[in-house]
């Protein structure tokens, strides 16, 4: 869910399905939070990734899990440098429902690794429940 809505005489903006703050009546905008607070990804060894540089993922937020295994869903195999360079990527959604970090569809986790497992790219701090 991303953009933003209204709701009653304030209003919410979200960014990867995450509360980031809100807009009084008025104008003030309200304490933002949880953006800083989504899980850095500590390392991700996919460097063919078009987010990837030297070990470090650049995407602000990528999502992880795709049906019944946590791929990143973000990967991208492409001659182009995307992400951000001077931000290091966190993880925005998770689709893996049985993760011990996952609650609500959201790592919990302090930081994830990525690489390579079963010849895709994965969450490696993944842990079935
Ligand atoms: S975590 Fe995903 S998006 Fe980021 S560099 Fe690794 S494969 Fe690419
Ligand atoms: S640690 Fe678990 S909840 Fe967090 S991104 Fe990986 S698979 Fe998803």
């Amino acid at each position: 869910m991303n953009g933003c809505r209204e709701q009653g005489a304030w209003h919410r903006f979200v960014h990867s399905g995450r509360s980031v703050g809100r807009l009084e009546e008025g104008g003030t905008l309200m304490a933002a939070t949880p953006v800083m607070q989504l899980p850095v990804i500590s390392e991700c060894a996919a460097e063919s990734c078009a987010y990837n540089h030297e070990h470090t993922c650049h995407a602000a937020a990528i999502t992880v899990g795709e049906l019944d295994s946590p791929v990143c869903d973000t990967f991208m195999s492409a001659d182009i440098e995307g992400g951000e360079p001077s931000v290091t990527g966190r993880v925005g959604a998770c689709k893996m429902a049985d993760c011990r970090h996952n609650t609500g569809l959201e790592c919990h986790a302090p930081s994830i690794t990525v690489g390579s497992e079963h010849e895709q790219v994965d969450c490696l701090t993944y842990a079935r429940t």
